[in-house]
């Protein structure tokens, strides 16, 4: 895990010998779930470490060190997949509750099977579509923080994520590429749905300097009950 620890050591985070031993278990597991069901296309062991682990970790640069250490911090990742970017959060500050959520079955068994092996407490599986998740009181405007990789445009996340976020707290999108222009458009979506566009930053790690960013978004208002609309109505009707 030589490249995981060196990024961790940028990003001002000292590794211990047990989360280097989990993350080493994680990236055992995946590749051999990988196997059986389709889980991810970057499979080798440095390209992992980089861009599944130290990808999801570089997510601690949206925090600032209170909400870090926040007693009761909440955390939720809609469409997460194998775990990223919130497994790898959770093995960095333990301490957190954490929701997983996603629709695919087979992955979501992935990730209750791993769960158990790394031996993480306080984290919570959901399977099923955002939009419904979100409508239920256990996960509407109750986490501190919502993420998510990969999943959608901008204005569709906002649809999906900020739902989940209580006032107070925000929504970091992890992006790629033309990011201003993806701004521009949720703008409208972010502000329908209780946000405020707040900071964007530039990861600069690397092995993920190819234009990688946290686009924060901070909940200041209620969402309006009627979001977010059916599953599949914000990826075909963006706000
Ligand atoms: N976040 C992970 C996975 C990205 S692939 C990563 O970065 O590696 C997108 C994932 O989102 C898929 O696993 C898919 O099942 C899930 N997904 C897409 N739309 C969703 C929705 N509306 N609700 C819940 N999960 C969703």
């Amino acid at each position: 895990m030589k490249e995981l620890i060196e990024g961790a050591r940028q990003l001002g985070i000292d590794l211990n010998a047990r989360r280097v031993q989990q993350f080493e278990l994680y990236y055992q597991k995946l590749i051999e779930w990988n196997e059986k069901i389709n889980l991810t296309t970057i499979i080798g062991y440095q390209e992992a470490q980089v861009k599944h682990f130290l990808d999801s970790i570089s997510v601690i640069s949206a925090l600032t060190k209170e909400e870090m250490y926040k007693a009761d911090f909440s955390i939720i990742d809609i469409g997460t997949g194998a775990g990223f970017p919130g497994l790898p959060l959770k093995i960095l500050l333990a301490e957190p509750r954490l929701v997983l959520v996603d629709s695919t079955a087979k992955k979501v068994a992935f990730l209750r099977c791993v769960t158990r092996e790394l031996g993480l407490d306080n984290v919570e599986i959901v399977c099923g579509r955002a939009e419904e998740i979100a409508h239920l009181p256990l996960y509407r405007q109750r986490f501190d923080l919502a993420l998510s990789r990969a999943v959608a445009s901008l204005p569709v996340l906002a649809e999906l994520a900020l739902p989940f976020c209580r006032i107070g707290g925000k929504f970091v999108a992890q992006k790629k590429g033309e990011v201003e222009q993806e701004m521009k458009k949720a703008v409208k979506a972010i502000e329908t749905l209780g946000g405020k566009l707040g900071q964007v930053k530039r990861i600069e790690l690397e092995g993920l300097s190819d234009g990688r960013y946290l686009v924060i978004i901070d909940k200041i208002y209620p969402t309006p009950e009627k979001y977010p609309r059916r599953p599949g109505v914000p990826g075909r009707r963006p706000i």
